[in-house]
């Protein structure tokens, strides 16, 4: 169990000025593993005033120097993975192996894309040619206030702070009450870098509380915010009577064409991806769209790996699948399962309920739908569990009108060996990535998309301009 000094503001961890304990519960025994306190008005004030206070002196910091000291949390972080593999384990019920391998890899990941693209940016350079004096320079957004999810702690958080901190901001995060012991044990990271008093402050809170107050606080100049659709809503319109920058990554629900030409794998590949992390993830790809002559086929491989995917505790090592976040979420799930059964999907796999020797902890079955149409809900909500729902198609032009009605649009896939024909479908996808044959969209890419899953673009370059102001010079001396 914590200790209550899980704030870190202005370079200390002090006790929260006010606020109201917290239980995190372990998602696999249902039991309190930790206690935290939820931040109040005076919490979320002080961290703002540090991060103003230490504004002017970060920003003045060379941006050499601002790298080196993210550098140094990246030594950090490697060093002290373990640590973080098992609090993201127990906050969030990733099983070890993933919680080691794929969540705390994520964040080392991102670092170290953010270090190569830091090292490359230009952060003052002319317009172009023919306009003498004329430049482009990159400045600080400001004291920026960062609000994450539960379910990839470390890839989101370092998604943020650490452009937020190359860029020459001064920040407050704020991470899932669900989930916050990665978090805080991440602020120590940062103190431990020597990173200056002030520049990054944790105030843990829930939406209603410290995440509203950071989306209506005069000075903050931006929200990052990853999460539901729901609350990205709010956050904007809270965040409008200031003017704020408000960077969005929300839900999604992909769709992956598998055509009759696609690789073996294809189907396989398709269902372990969707029920990876038990199904938590905002790109997972939900929909699967299959050309009529493979359907029969495909739908033998995927009840096949659905009865192959294991489902225990995230105490044990290997690639089974851990239980989802917290009640409300498998009964959220459940209550989608049976809207599937009732609407007339085929259950192919799983199904209502635990699995079988599985009494306790927030445990779903690998649940997959077959024959589904496209105005059944379980294929147009995000689900946010493991259930995978399974239609045919006969042409490119059906698959493509159902793949791209939906108000998501955050990941599309194809699988098919058809060069042309993957192209076109990359091109036509209405979402902010895309992805052909399981291939990887490369170290550093933007990850967002459009609609209803938010325009954020995040990781890499594209990833410290969001925290950045564009500013347009003239007059410059050569
Ligand atoms: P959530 O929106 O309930 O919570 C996310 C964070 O926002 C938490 O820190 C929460 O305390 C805070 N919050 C909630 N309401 C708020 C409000 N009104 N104002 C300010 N802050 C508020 O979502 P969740 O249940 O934690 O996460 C699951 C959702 O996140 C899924 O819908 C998933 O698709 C989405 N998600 C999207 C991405 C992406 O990159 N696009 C990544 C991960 C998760």
């Amino acid at each position: 169990m914590l200790t209550k000094r899980e704030f870190y503001i202005d370079g200390a961890w002090v006790a929260p000025l006010a606020g109201r304990d917290y239980h995190v519960i372990d998602p696999s025994t249902e039991e309190p593993c930790a206690v935290i306190s939820l931040g109040e008005r005076a919490d979320t004030e002080a961290a703002v005033a540090a991060a103003k206070a230490a504004l002017p002196g970060w920003k003045a910091v060379p941006p050499a120097e601002r790298l080196a000291y993210v550098e140094k949390i990246y030594a950090i972080y490697k060093a002290r993975a373990e640590e973080m593999a098992q609090a993201m384990s127990l906050e969030m019920g990733a099983p070890i192996t993933l919680a080691r391998a794929a969540q705390t890899g994520a964040g080392a990941y991102h670092i170290k894309c953010f270090i190569e693209a830091a090292k490359k940016f230009d952060w003052i350079h002319p317009l172009g040619d023919g306009t003498p004096g004329a430049m482009i320079a990159y400045e600080p957004v400001g004291v920026v206030g960062l609000i994450t999810p539960w379910n990839w702690p470390m890839n989101q958080v370092t998604l943020k702070v650490i452009p937020a901190l190359l860029a020459g901001c001064t920040m407050v995060l704020k991470p899932s009450e669900e989930a916050p012991l990665s978090s805080i044990l991440f602020a120590e990271f940062v103190d431990q870098a020597g990173v200056p008093k002030g520049v990054f402050n944790l105030v843990n809170g829930d939406g209603a509380g410290v995440g509203t107050q950071l989306s209506t606080h005069p000075d903050v100049e931006m929200i990052s915010f990853t999460g539901s659709t729901r609350a990205g809503r709010a956050i904007s319109k809270n965040a409008a009577e200031t003017l704020k920058r408000v960077c969005l990554e929300l839900g999604g629900k992909g769709a992956n064409l598998v055509f009759a030409d696609a690789d073996d794998e294809a189907v396989r590949r398709g269902v372990r991806h969707m029920f990876e992390n038990s199904g938590q993830s905002c790109n997972a790809p939900s929909r699967m769209l299959v050309e009529r002559p493979a359907y029969e086929k495909a739908l033998q491989i995927a009840k096949q790996t659905a009865e192959e995917t294991r489902v225990g505790s995230p105490r044990e090592e290997g690639d089974h699948i851990g239980p989802v976040i917290n009640q409300s979420q498998y009964d959220k799930i459940q209550g989608l399962i049976e809207s599937g059964i009732k609407e007339g999907a085929t259950l192919l796999a799983g199904g209502p309920g635990r699995p079988e020797g599985l009494n306790k902890g927030y445990y779903v079955r690998p649940t997959i739908f077959a024959d589904c149409t496209p105005d059944m809900t379980v294929m147009r909500e995000e689900i946010f569990g493991p259930v995978l729902s399974i239609m045919p198609f006969d042409t490119e032009e059906e698959a493509m009108a159902i793949a791209n009605d939906t108000p998501y649009g955050l990941t599309n896939y194809v699988q098919t060996q058809n060069a042309e024909r993957a192209n076109r479908i990359l091109r036509e996808f209405h979402s902010g990535m895309v992805v052909a044959n399981g291939k990887s969209r490369g170290n550093g890419a933007p990850f967002g998309g459009v609609s209803s899953s938010g325009r954020a673009r995040e990781g890499g370059r594209w990833g410290i301009e969001e925290f950045c102001d564009v500013k347009s010079i003239g007059g410059w001396f050569e």
